[in-house]
């Protein structure tokens, strides 16, 4: 189902644009300045639904970098930030969460605005963006280190400190820049980093807008530091010899860029990258759950997820009904506008993201895989000017198609039928990949078994991409390496220090 902006959603967005989209330039924040890019040299960010632009950005280039790091490091070492206590920062945190919850609305706007996630989307991620800031404020107060009973002779005892491991340099995507601009901001603040944030090109406005807040939220200068830019622009942070962590969250091709950039001066890194992830679904499931289950664990934000489910694997004895009842309930989702609150599928985020998508569609079907449903570019009407792409899912494809193989990154499914749970098990774990899997049936047998069996950061059995602050997240394999979420998110931004100290012999 295909539908443009509704009359309501076209008069409320008039009567309540974002305030921050004002028409000028948006600056980079370095040191707890809004300042314009060294070379002045600035950047269009795009409305996805309508191709036009939506505001000019401030490009960063090397000197910025320059800047931003040096500031951080200043903060790390020198600044107040480098005194402020567990509670302190805490309360910094809880600030902010207060902050981002009061303009939610704007920011979700913002969003919805530069990457053409559905407003209904973007909308009610606003529990989960605030919920991140209020967990990890919770664990500035609940990091510590252990004493040790150790077994050297004498009277010798250890223990160890936890300490920020210095100025973290943050690089993220474009699929959910305020999200994932929290994910990153937030461990930093609780752990008593500094940090840089580079967003992607495609999408940097509401990380900005959150910066603002960050200053709004007492985050002294210096601490947090958004530079927008290019590719160039996160190629020289992650060499810079001044950041002690890379944090990244991207392409699996970018990642590994990232991995020999650190090598300089021995970063520690967290990549969080791309997936092919299986989702699994037995016969004897509960199919009223598990078709629309199936169907959004990809049509999600338009299949822009990493963790998206995109290789449907179904037992053969329903393999048919159920890809059928998969592409009838695909056919029934709502594509159009982002704006217009009834919306369950925005655009792509570029045009290069849909020439990638269409490039997919294509070669399914010379390789031979029938689409169920969508398979193409919508052209029609008021959508013909966006990226909008119909829900798809193929059919009749094989292990061995690019399609099953390769990050679409788009609302495509490529389902196969399967026969045992062994055979599933070794085909589901046949990929470079290894970040999510889901696992359908009423079998608990099955459920453990799967979920013991494949190498997958994450598991979700009868339902999928369920989340939440305190489980962590992240991959195997190409997936990448690091946990985002939990305690274990905190150690990434942790350094562990031993102390030994022995008692002096007494005093005669
Ligand atoms: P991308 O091309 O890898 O870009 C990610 C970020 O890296 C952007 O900010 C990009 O800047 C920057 N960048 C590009 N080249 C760089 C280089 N040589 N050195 C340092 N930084 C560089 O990924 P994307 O297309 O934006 O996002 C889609 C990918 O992200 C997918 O593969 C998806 O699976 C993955 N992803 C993973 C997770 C996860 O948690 N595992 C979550 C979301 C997305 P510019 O954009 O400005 O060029
Ligand atoms: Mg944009």
């Amino acid at each position: 189902m295909h539908t443009s902006l509704t009359e309501e959603a076209r008069v409320q967005y008039r009567v309540h644009p974002p305030a921050f989209l004002d028409g000028k330039a948006k600056l980079l924040l370095i040191d707890g300045k809004l300042v314009p890019s060294v070379s002045g040299k600035t950047f269009k960010t795009y409305n996805p639904s309508t191709g036009k632009v939506l505001a000019e950005v401030a490009e960063a280039g090397r000197e910025d970098i320059d800047r931003a790091v040096a500031a951080a490091r200043r903060a790390f070492e020198e600044g107040p930030w480098s005194r402020f206590k567990p509670f302190d920062r805490q309360a910094v945190l809880l600030r902010l969460a207060d902050l981002v919850e009061k303009h939610f609305d704007e920011l979700c706007l913002i969003d919805t605005l530069d990457m053409g996630g559905p407003i209904a989307r973007t909308s009610a991620a606003r529990r989960r963006g605030v919920a991140l800031l209020r967990y990890y404020a919770g664990l500035a107060t609940a990091t510590h280190g252990h004493t040790i009973d150790n077994s050297v002779d004498g009277d010798i005892f250890s223990y160890t400190l936890k300490e920020p491991v210095g100025v973290v340099a943050a690089i993220n995507p474009w699929n959910g820049p305020l999200g994932l601009a929290i994910w990153k901001i937030a461990p930093v603040l609780a752990t008593g980093c500094t940090m840089v944030l580079k967003p992607a090109e495609q999408a940097p406005l509401s990380p900005l807008r959150l910066g603002e807040l960050c200053l709004e939220a007492g985050v002294p200068a210096g601490v947090v530091n958004i530079v927008t830019g290019f590719g160039e622009a996160g190629a020289a942070l992650s060499a810079h010899p001044g950041v002690d962590k890379i944090a990244f969250t991207g392409s699996t091709e970018v990642g590994q860029h990232i991995v020999r950039a650190s090598a300089g001066n021995m970063k520690r890194v967290s990549v969080e990258l791309g997936g092919k992830s299986p989702n699994i679904v037995f016969a004897d499931a509960d199919l009223d759950q598990a078709v629309p289950g199936a169907a959004m664990a990809v049509f999600n934000n338009s299949g822009q997820i990493c963790s998206a489910g995109t290789r449907l694997f179904v037992q053969r004895s329903i393999h048919d009904e159920f890809v059928q009842r998969v592409a009838a309930f695909a056919k029934t989702l709502r594509v159009g506008d982002p704006l217009d609150p009834q919306t369950q599928l925005g655009p792509l985020v570029s045009d290069t993201q849909l020439e990638r998508v269409t490039g997919y569609l294509a070669s399914g079907k010379a390789e031979g895989a029938q689409a169920l449903s969508g398979g193409q570019r919508i052209t029609e009407g008021a959508l013909a000017d966006g990226y909008f792409v119909a829900p798809t899912i193929f059919a009749n494809v094989t292990d061995s198609m690019a399609i099953a193989r390769e990050e679409i990154f788009g609302p495509v499914i490529s389902a196969m039928p399967f026969d045992s749970i062994e055979e599933v098990i070794r085909r589901g774990n046949d990929t470079p990949y290894g970040l999510g899997a889901g696992v359908w049936t009423r079998d608990i047998g099955n459920a453990q078994r799967v979920s013991r069996g494949l190498r997958t950061g994450s598991v979700w059995v009868n339902c999928y991409q369920a989340m939440d602050p305190a489980v962590p997240f992240g991959g195997y394999k190409m997936s990448g390496y690091g946990r985002e979420s939990g305690t274990e998110h905190m150690e990434e931004y942790l350094q562990t220090k031993a102390v030994w100290v022995k008692n002096p012999p007494e005093k005669r």
